[in-house]
C-alpha cells in the first residue's frame, strides 16, 4: 500500500483537531456483497429453524483457488463462519501444503446452514442454497475449484458417480476447472497413508493449473 500523501495527512489532522473521532470508507458494494444481500436472512428451505449464523463464505473474494465443502457444523454455525472446528484445522493444513493461506483462498459450502445432527444435505435444501453458491462462484471467478467430498462434488458436477471414482481427475464447471478431492472429516476418519496421499496429489495438480492454466 502507498504512504498517504501529505495533503491527506494534513486533512486527516484537521478532522481530528475539530473534533471527528471515526471515519468510515464506504465503498461500492463488491458482486460478492451483492449475492450476499441477495440471500437476506434466508428461510428458503427447512434449515433455516434450526440456524444460529448463516455460514455465507469466507476469503479473498478475487482468490484463484476456491474450496467447496459441504455444510456447517456445530462450531461453524455458532461462529458464522466456514471449516473452524477439526475438519477447518485440517483444511487449513492442506491449504498451507500448497504454499497458500486461508486469506488468499475462498471458502463456502453447498449449504449456508448447519443440517441437524450433521446430517447431509436434503436434495431440497441444496436446491433451495445451491444457486447462491453458483453466484459466489461467478462473482469470484476462481482459476480452480476445488470440491471436497462427495456431497459438494455432486452437486458441482451434477453426477451421482461417487467421491472414491471422481478424485483426482479433472472436471468442470461452467468453464471453470474442478479438482474432487476427499474431504478433510473424511481423512481425519480414515487416516491412511493412500488417502493422504491421495488428497496431496489432487492439491499439488490443482495448485500447478493455478500456477500454469495449461497444466
Ligand atoms: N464441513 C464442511 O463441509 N463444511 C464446513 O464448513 C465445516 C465442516
Amino acid at each position: 500500500m502507498s504512504e498517504p500523501t501529505a495533503d491527506l495527512r494534513e486533512w486527516v489532522a484537521y478532522l481530528a483537531e475539530s473534533g471527528v473521532q471515526e471515519l468510515r470508507i464506504e465503498g461500492k458494494p463488491g458482486p460478492l456483497d451483492v449475492v450476499r444481500e441477495e440471500l437476506g436472512e434466508c428461510t428458503r428451505c427447512k434449515l433455516h429453524d434450526g440456524r444460529t449464523k448463516i455460514v455465507f463464505g469466507v476469503g479473498n473474494p478475487q482468490a484463484d483457488l476456491m474450496f467447496i465443502g459441504e455444510g456447517p457444523g456445530a462450531e461453524e454455525d455458532r461462529r458464522g463462519e466456514p471449516f473452524v472446528g477439526r475438519a477447518g484445522k485440517k483444511l487449513d493444513e492442506m491449504i498451507q501444503a500448497i504454499g497458500l493461506s486461508r486469506e488468499q483462498v475462498y471458502i463456502a459450502n453447498i449449504v449456508k446452514c448447519r443440517p441437524p445432527n450433521n446430517r447431509d444435505p436434503e436434495r431440497d435444501e441444496i436446491e433451495a442454497c445451491s444457486p447462491f453458491l453458483k453466484k459466489q462462484i461467478a462473482a469470484i471467478a476462481p482459476r480452480v475449484i476445488v470440491t471436497l467430498g462427495g456431497p459438494a462434488t455432486k452437486t458441482i458436477l451434477e453426477t451421482k458417480v461417487g467421491i472414491t471414482r471422481l478424485r483426482g481427475e479433472w472436471a468442470e464447471f461452467e468453464g471453470i476447472p474442478v479438482m474432487p478431492t476427499f474431504h478433510p472429516a473424511y481423512l481425519l476418519r480414515a487416516y491412511t497413508k493412500e488417502n493422504r496421499m491421495s488428497v496431496w496429489s489432487d492439491l499439488k495438480t490443482a495448485r500447478a493449473r493455478i500456477d500454469d492454466p495449461e497444466a
